[in-house]
């Protein structure tokens, strides 16, 4: 079988010391530093292959080795990446493309690393796997231990997207309750690993991670395009990295000219890599429980909070804040202009832009990619607000209607198409015989028949209905 397990190492990219290649781990023990899987990219050069479809093994190549039978697939990775007409136009760019990751099994981006990582503890002989998540990865390692028959246990903060969550059980997991963050969760996730011994498979503490979610960028590069921009949500800052890594690593095997800039999009509530980005000093800053949609990036303490502003520095990219309006402004215009309903993490990319094609960054020619992370369906909260205002739209336009019947009534009796014409023709003829007949029943109308026409007449207990009506609206 091809592998590449002697052409790279398990490091810390601060002290250099190197660990074993399994189980993964992600800090040093002898300097806290993170450690990443690193490659020898000229020996890797003459080993790489791109082999079956365009899906997440077809890069199996650039990952560290896991035994070919091993592997846990539902069918991740190989998404589409779409080129906006309607929306680009909008915004004024002639080049938008979205990496459409809701279509992925579980529908986000998390499944590349779901699929990896049970792999790897499939491989290596675990009957459990452990994650901490606050959304989508917990939802993807679910349905892959699911898949892989291993058994799952998920620590949940409380602040969790409960469409998420549903997600989460309905593959019965064993749920674990992790304090109000994802901080704190990820916290008890280790304190259970070293416990109870069970594979860990937290974003966080799993450089795995990062090998799973680079191969976006190899697939973008087989798509046939070379983005100028590549703008992603940026919560633990891992994603952000990862994606820079994998092109970074084209670069060095000569299969690309030049790394995209990397722009790292934060919600305004919660944004610690921007704020860095924007002082300049290369600290991320804790801040104390941040309100705001974007859930699935909700991180006061990013843990690759350096490496995201690695990622966007190194670059030449940028960073941005955007305000929960602005994101829910992008997430409607990505469904109603692209047909595209999207999570709002993920929408908080088309909200970046839009600022950065204002502020002139991003010029009208440049190339720019989004990388949509998760559908809008795991978001129920938006679904909800949806519907209530439909309800309402309905309210409002059945007692509106049976108001300004009583109006046109009070004027003169009058019947019934007649008062369909009065009212500009904007519900049914149909709708207006209904408003008359409940109107009649509840005595606020009387009828006749004048000329063979049934005619209306509004009652005294109309009028008072009507005076009432109109007294509330004047409070
Ligand atoms: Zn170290």
């Amino acid at each position: 079988m091809k592998n590449n397990g002697d052409v790279l190492k398990l490091q810390c990219l601060k002290c250099g010391r190197e660990y074993p290649l399994f189980p993964p781990r992600h800090k040093c023990a002898k300097c806290g530093g993170l450690l990443e899987y690193v490659y020898d990219y000229s020996e890797l050069r003459d080993k790489l292959f791109f082999e079956g479809p365009l899906s997440q093994w077809r890069y199996r190549s650039v990952f560290p080795p896991i035994n070919e039978n091993r592997v846990v697939s539902l069918g991740e990775g190989g998404t589409p990446l779409q080129h906006s007409k309607r929306l680009a136009e909008k915004i004024g760019l002639e080049n938008l493309f979205f990496k459409d990751e809701t279509r992925n099994p579980t529908y986000s981006f998390r499944d590349r690393c779901a699929s990896v990582m049970v792999s790897n503890a499939l491989d290596l002989s675990y009957f459990s796997v452990l994650c901490a998540s606050n959304g989508n990865l917990g939802a993807s390692i679910a349905a892959y231990s699911s898949k892989a028959g291993l058994e799952c246990h998920v620590v949940v903060p409380a602040e969790v997207d409960e469409g998420k969550l549903a997600q989460m059980m309905i593959y019965e997991v064993d749920l674990i309750r992790g304090g109000w963050t994802i901080e704190e969760a990820i916290k008890k996730a280790a304190q259970v690993e070293s416990e109870t011994g069970w594979y860990q498979a937290t974003a966080d503490l799993n450089p795995l991670v990062i090998e799973a979610q680079k191969v976006i960028s190899y697939e973008i590069y087989e798509q046939g395009i070379s983005p100028d921009f590549l703008v992603v949500p940026v919560g633990s800052g891992g994603t952000i990295y990862s994606v820079w890594k994998g092109f970074n690593e084209l670069k060095e095997m000569g299969l690309i000219d030049s790394v995209p800039k990397m722009v790292c999009v934060q919600p305004e509530a919660c944004s610690p890599v921007v704020a860095a980005y924007n002082k300049k000093p290369v600290k991320v800053e804790n801040r104390v429980k941040p309100r705001t949609v974007v859930l699935a990036v909700l991180v006061s303490n990013p843990v690759y909070g350096e490496k995201a502003l690695l990622a966007v520095e190194k670059s030449g990219g940028s960073a941005i804040s955007v305000s929960d309006y602005e994101v829910l402004k992008a997430q409607r215009e990505l469904a109603v202009f692209e047909g595209l309903f999207v999570e709002p993490a993920s929408a908080s990319t088309i909200a970046a832009v839009k600022k950065l094609v204002i502020q002139g960054v991003i010029n009208k020619k440049e190339k720019v990619v989004c990388l949509l992370t998760g559908s809008g369906l795991k978001a129920p909260h938006i679904l909800e607000e949806l519907s209530r205002r439909k309800r309402l739209e309905g309210f409002e336009t059945e007692t509106g209607a049976k108001e300004e019947i009583l109006k046109i009534l009070r004027e003169e009796p009058s019947y019934g198409y007649l008062i369909w014409k009065k009212m500009g023709k904007r519900i049914t003829l149909q709708a207006v015989y209904q408003h008359l007949n409940q109107l009649g029943r509840k005595g606020f109308l009387t009828s006749y028949s004048m000329n063979g026409r049934k005619y209306f007449r509004i009652t005294t207990k109309g009028r008072k209905a009507l005076k009432a009506l109109e007294g509330l609206k004047g409070i």
